[in-house]
């Protein structure tokens, strides 16, 4: 349908350009004056189609037309106390969990829907059977899959009243059916238990990798998690099918880990028994580091496996963790931890690896993370909202970059400016979506897209040039990928819905690109960061809609960026301006100006008069309200040339036609 949309827009302005150039060019005419005025007709209609914003939902008393949270925005509370054990050799883990509930929704709640990510590793599971072999990894579709036991359903205020529930799987979701409505305000406690295999490679979001002092195991999507309810949707129930990530609720985690004796577990939260689980020397050394710029080891390579490594005893040791406004928990362990950490305000940072992370001094490797992982988090906390949690890890594993609250997992082999990249990128999640909790499955560039925007920055401070600007955030590059079939969906499309190849460019790279141009072009950092801020601290911990960004930037910015917000985000323009002629006349200079694509934008004009002086000159996007083209006269002076977007900020798919260059 957008497709459909933006050619009919192109096919019209085609025909009105023809007409208004003639008009304004003043030469003459050779249609009849009635086709000209059609023409101009119709190119004026294609301009406001340009101009119209795309359909945001009407403000109500949730979501306000500011784009901040209603004076009656709500949201569900959902706490989790799980145990769990993990077994290496048979790579199960078999857990049990309650989730206290909360409804703080208007409405009486007949049902409650829990995502069972796990299932989508069942053989013939609904991911599955869209995934072609060849991406279908060992072991993650392989007969895995949650089974499930003794699902209770306790009312609070009523203990002694639990009874088994009635549900209904399908694939990734599980619906419960209350035998009694669950009324707003009210609370329950749903429990059960649950066991799975860990597949290898589990869609590069965890799974099991051998190293050579032990298997890393990186656990997540491994406990059913309650669907959100929210004002928009009700319940959140698309399917786990792969490439859409998540949306969850918000809440605390108390987490009790028992695993081998020999294996160390690093897990969102804080540990609360470092006591039984870590030697005295280890708890000094994170003391250390707690309080450290510098990198601090606390278990060296040397120290892998020995004696030192773990306090002394046999059998398991049972690792606890808790942790607050997180809307998730994942873990990892390993006998082959090689461990150390730095300081940041009140924030732990770690990394975790074997020693095939290990590089060399022409090809640092993860003996540098920990590093990284300090100026991500100073980096991200300085320039947009301060980092909250107590704990940042990092580990090493054979999922290749995945986020989540307060660990992350990066792939083991990465190195270099490699590994820098995707710990900042993975670190950077911490603040979209962990912190603020959008819906990635349905809009992944408010997580994706976000992140590689600050990512940019981030990087640019790190190595003090430009490593995303070169090949990733270009102009020129940005434009020649919107010439080429993945640019042939919007960047509001669910990730579900995203062909493969395209995700990357649509909901990473075009969203952030788009975001630079917005900031340093279109509204001038001045305006754009107060603006990104006041989003950042409105949706913390909440569930913000695209509408809320789009609003909330127009709102602090004082900005109309309607324009702005369908060119880039919902449709698959393309931007294209040219001059197409300029007539000299003593003082007086006429450029025509043409908007051959399908985006408008502001254009920036680099006049060079007779005396060799050269002014900047910005077409504001008002020039396009009338159709394609546009006629810009300046009055002082001679003009000897004249080159649109002379700073190449434009992702202009012609660069062949935009200077003009008068006789010598
Ligand atoms: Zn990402």
């Amino acid at each position: 349908m957008e497709l459909q949309t933006t050619d009919s827009i192109r096919r019209a302005g085609r025909i009105g350009r023809a007409a208004l150039a003639s008009l304004f060019a003043l030469i003459l005419a050779v249609a009849p004056a009635d086709a000209q005025v059609a023409g101009s007709r119709q190119g004026l209609a294609a301009s406001q189609a340009i101009f119209q914003p795309p359909a945001l939902p009407t403000p109500n008393t949730y979501r306000s037309a500011s784009g901040a949270p209603g004076s009656e925005y709500w949201q569900q509370g959902a706490d989790y106390r799980i145990e769990a054990t993990l077994e290496p050799e048979a790579k199960r883990v078999t857990g049990r969990e309650t989730i206290a509930y909360t409804n703080h929704s208007p409405e009486a709640l007949d049902v409650l829907w829990l995502q069972l990510d796990q299932n989508l590793f069942a053989a013939h599971s609904r991911g599955a059977e869209i995934t072609p072999p060849d991406r279908r990894f060992a072991g993650a579709f392989t007969g895995g899959g949650f089974e499930l036991s003794d699902i209770r359903v306790e009312r609070a205020g009523s203990p002694g009243r639990s009874g088994a529930a009635t549900y209904v799987v399908d694939g990734t979701r599980m619906r419960i059916t209350l035998d009694q409505p669950l009324e707003p305000g009210a609370g329950l406690a749903l429990s059960l238990g649950f066991a799975f295999t860990i597949p290898q490679y589990g869609a590069d979001r965890m799974g099991w990798m051998d190293a050579a002092d032990g298997t890393v195991f990186e656990l997540a999507q491994w406990y059913p998690r309650i669907s959100v309810f929210d004002d928009v949707h009700g319940w959140n129930t698309l399917p786990y099918l792969g490439q859409g990530e998540f949306y969850l609720e918000y809440g605390s985690f108390d987490v009790e880990l028992t695993v081998p004796h020999d294996l160390i577990v690093a897990a969102t939260g804080t540990l609360t028994n470092p006591e039984q689980v870590l030697t005295a020397e280890q708890r000094r050394r994170l003391d250390r580091a707690r309080g450290s710029r510098e990198t601090v080891t606390i278990v060296d390579r040397n120290e892998v496996r020995t004696n030192a490594s773990r306090p002394s005893g046999e059998g398991t040791l049972t690792w606890k963790f808790h942790a607050e406004n997180v809307r998730d928990f994942s873990w990892a362990a390993s006998s082959a931890f090689i461990w150390d950490a730095a300081g940041y305000d009140q924030t732990l940072i770690q990394s975790l690896y074997p020693k095939e992370g290990l590089g060399d001094a022409s090809n640092p490797g993860w003996e540098r993370a920990t590093e990284y992982a300090r100026h991500t988090i100073e980096f991200y906390s300085k320039t947009y909202f301060p980092y909250p949690y107590p704990s940042a890890i990092n580990i090493a594993g054979i999922v290749r970059g995945m986020e989540y609250p307060q660990i992350v997992f990066c792939g083991v082999r990465a190195r270099g400016r490699g590994l820098f990249g995707v710990t900042d990128h993975e670190l950077g999640h911490s603040w979209f979506p962990m912190i603020v909790g959008s819906d990635e499955r349905r809009h992944a560039w408010m997580d994706e897209g976000f992140n590689t925007f600050i990512n940019y920055y981030s990087g640019l401070a790190f190595y003090g040039d430009s490593t995303a600007r070169g090949s990733r955030m270009d102009p020129d590059t940005i434009a020649s990928r919107m010439q080429q079939l993945i640019a042939a969906q919007a960047i509001e499309t669910p990730a579900d819905r995203v062909a493969g190849d395209a995700l990357g460019f649509l909901q990473y790279r075009k969203t952030g690109a788009g975001l630079v141009l917005l900031r340093e072009y279109v509204l001038g950092p001045d305006r754009f960061d107060p603006a990104f801020r006041e989003y950042i601290r409105r949706w913390a911990y909440r569930h913000p809609q695209p509408a809320d960004f789009f609003r909330t930037i127009e709102n602090v910015t004082g900005e109309d960026l309607g324009w702005f917000w369908h060119g880039w985000f919902t449709s698959t323009g393309k931007f294209d301006v040219a001059i197409t002629g300029v007539e000299t006349a003593g003082d007086t200079t006429r450029v025509h100006l043409q908007n051959q694509g399908s985006l408008v934008m502001p254009v920036d004009l680099a006049v060079t008069h007779a005396d060799g002086s050269v002014e900047r000159r910005r077409v504001p996007v008002e020039a396009w309200y009338g159709g394609p083209d546009f006629l810009y006269v300046l009055t002082d002076g001679p003009v000897t040339s004249v080159t649109a977007d002379p700073d190449r900020m434009l992702p202009d798919v012609d660069r062949e036609d935009e200077t003009w260059s008068g006789a010598p």
